[in-house]
């Protein structure tokens, strides 16, 4: 994993405005960031990606900015649409690819979302990729054969992070069993076992001592629980105290 850091990813989506945002931000300081194993990742919308990066800066908060989404092509007559070098422009370190809300209610099919993760990593960022199963899926016990075939177009030397979001765990309050959890993890590592693969679906205060117990987590994503400066904050906490093993 790069810099031997794990992640806490925040998946702000359509939510904190410019004022709540920036009193997230302010709510933390340098010290809550000392002898951390963790690094702070930050997906705002693309509206206050520039001033998050100004006051990130301005109070020198170890904090990275992540994008939610990114043109598929690198310049042209796209409206609406966001290129890679505009988030590189603001300073954001990594974009989210193909999260399950842009799958499914934007229609983001694999060819489109391999030509973001390309352009991306062309213009030095890291894409996140987001995979998961429907809920039928893993009822069925396909999980892995659904999630390999999501991987298939690309190689284990991709440099890219993995998030694994089951869609029906994402804002459900459910997550996946340790034993199916587990089981995912392995399929994963096989095909990607140098990349860091996190979690992300319904992590919360009183479930992230139990994900941590899985040595092959490498972090979190996470929407709802991201959206409190003081959830979020003992989520990091939490993660930078030993792991326990089972
Ligand atoms: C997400 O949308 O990426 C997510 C993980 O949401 P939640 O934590 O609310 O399930």
């Amino acid at each position: 994993m790069p810099n031997h850091k794990q992640l806490l990813v925040a998946n702000w989506k359509m939510a904190m405005p410019i004022n709540q945002a920036l009193e997230f931000i302010h709510s933390f300081s340098c010290s809550d960031f000392l002898d951390s194993n963790t690094k702070m990742v930050i997906a705002p919308s693309f509206v206050t990606l520039s001033s998050l990066r100004e006051n990130i800066s301005q109070h020198s908060l170890p904090i990275a900015l992540c994008a939610q989404n990114c043109a598929s092509a690198e310049s042209g007559a796209f409206t609406g649409e966001v290129s890679v070098s505009m988030l590189q422009e603001v300073g954001c370190e990594f974009v989210l690819i193909g999260h399950s809300e842009r799958r499914t209610l934007f229609g983001e099919a694999e060819p489109v979302l391999a030509k973001k993760v390309d352009l991306v990593i062309k213009a030095g960022l890291t894409p996140i990729f987001c995979i998961g199963e429907p809920k039928e899926v893993y009822e069925s016990g396909h999980t892995s054969e659904y999630l390999t075939r999501q991987l298939s177009p690309y190689s284990p030397s991709t440099p890219f992070i993995l998030a694994y979001e089951p869609i029906w765990s994402i804002g459900t309050g459910l997550i996946p069993t340790d034993e199916d959890l587990s089981c995912t993890y392995d399929t994963l590592r096989s095909l990607f076992p140098d990349t860091p693969i996190l979690y992300g679906g319904s992590v919360n205060q009183e479930n992230i001592t139990g994900l941590l117990r899985h040595q092959t987590v490498n972090g979190f994503l996470v929407g709802g629980a991201s959206l409190k400066p003081d959830s979020f904050r003992s989520l990091f906490h939490r993660m930078n105290q030993p792991r326990s093993h089972d």
